[in-house]
């Protein structure tokens, strides 16, 4: 079902008579307790229950093998595992691989609760973590242990934006016997083929575009074909799974990820453009603009980008931010992003957030997701948004 395309392959993936069962989209399929009409039956489930077989509701049901099937054809892996959120599948990837005295190599602008989870969980289990800069590239080798056994990559980071060199960082890993995880979010698994460049296990928060509608909370781990097994026995063992209503909604979600990817991609472009000629914006971090670091990477990589940036202000403080956001008409506050409404923060205190690397900037940084608005009232609203600001400076 995997196509060249991945506007064909979100609307075909997973779409196998086996799940549909003749109509366009798989069923809700609910069910815990899978019932066999004889003792023979029984057996050859269990003996095929890795394989995407009715057995029992935690090894998942149609709807699950459907979605996981889409999400591993737009993907380009072996196999699929779903769980509950992407919080959840990042934990659930790591725990899959490492074991007490292993070390992992962790971007430093990862996403704020992966770097909470290697701090206050894997270091209990005597897994002991070091953060890399996300520009570092090939010369991670020097980070390299004997036991490092997976390298974590999210890119672009969060909040700040750096687009990562993942190939250069992957041939190393692969040199060195690791695997290289991707936290491939931002990617959405449209905008970069992550095992075209080395990368073993390619996570998702599905909550953000997959879903896309803000309404759902999903994450997904696709593994290559080496790694398939052992993730998928392990997240097993873990116990993740996931509702069929979810499923069902992340499925109808997919259906149109590539034209909303297109429209959020379209309206920040045009959004970013403007902020960079507004006086008070220092520079804008979007990785397809030159002043967001790793931006040669990005064109050479990514096919291209989506709603969500950050734009580093010249001056300011968080009375003038607060003034800005609190009027705002389309740019709700709130966590998360990826579906199709518009969301902005004041992301403060980032210097606490890096330790292999320091941040440093003029003035607040403020981060959007540019939804589907129509482009002339997202900017009304910022511009409205810019005339309070400056009476609050
Ligand atoms: C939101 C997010 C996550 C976590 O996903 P949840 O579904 O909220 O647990 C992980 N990584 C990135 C980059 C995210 O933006």
């Amino acid at each position: 079902m995997s196509s060249k395309h991945k506007a064909t392959t979100v609307v075909s993936a997973g779409r196998d008579p086996k799940w549909t069962k003749g109509v366009v989209n798989p069923p809700v399929m609910r069910g815990s307790t899978v019932v066999f009409e004889s003792v023979a039956q029984m057996k050859q489930a269990t003996g095929n229950r890795a394989n995407q077989t009715l057995f029992y509701g935690r090894r998942g049901t149609e709807t699950t093998f459907a979605f996981a099937d889409a999400m591993t054809a737009l993907e380009g892996g072996a196999g699929c595992a779903v769980y509950p959120c992407g919080t959840a599948a990042i934990s659930g990837a790591l725990l899959s691989f490492l074991k007490a005295g292993d070390h992992l190599l962790m971007v430093d602008t990862v996403y704020e609760p992966t770097r909470d989870f290697c701090d206050k969980m894997l270091a209990n289990l005597g897994i002991t973590t070091t953060y890399y800069d996300p520009m570092l590239g090939a010369d991670i080798e020097s980070l390299m242990q004997p036991n490092t056994k997976v390298v974590f990559t999210e890119s672009p980071g969060s909040i700040t934006m750096e687009v990562q060199d993942v190939p250069a960082i992957a041939a190393v890993a692969h040199r060195h016997g690791a695997i290289v995880m991707l936290d491939n979010t931002w990617g959405a698994g449209v905008l970069l083929d992550a095992f075209s460049l080395g990368v073993d296990v390619s996570i998702q928060a599905a909550t953000k575009y997959v879903v896309g509608h803000s309404d759902v909370m999903l994450g997904t781990a696709v593994a290559t074909k080496a790694l398939w097994p052992q993730l998928r026995e392990n997240s097993y063992l873990l116990g993740q799974c996931t509702s069929p209503d979810d499923l069902y909604l992340a499925l109808r979600g997919l259906r149109t990820l590539n034209v909303r990817m297109q429209q959020h991609q379209e309206n920040a472009l045009k959004l970013a453009n403007w902020l960079a000629q507004r006086p008070e914006v220092d520079h804008i971090r979007h990785p397809a603009f030159a002043t967001c670091p790793g931006h040669d990477v990005w064109q050479r990589d990514f096919s291209g980008s989506n709603g969500l940036f950050s734009f580093v202000l010249k001056q300011g403080h968080q009375q003038a931010t607060t003034a800005m956001l609190d009027g705002m008409q389309h740019f709700k506050m709130g966590y998360s992003w990826g579906g199709y409404e518009s969301l902005i923060l004041a992301v403060y205190g980032i210097e606490r957030l890096r330790t292999a690397t320091q941040w440093q900037a003029s003035g607040p940084l403020i981060r959007l997701h540019v939804g589907l608005e129509h482009i002339d009232d997202l900017i009304a609203d910022l511009e409205a948004g810019f005339a309070r600001f400056n009476a609050a400076l």
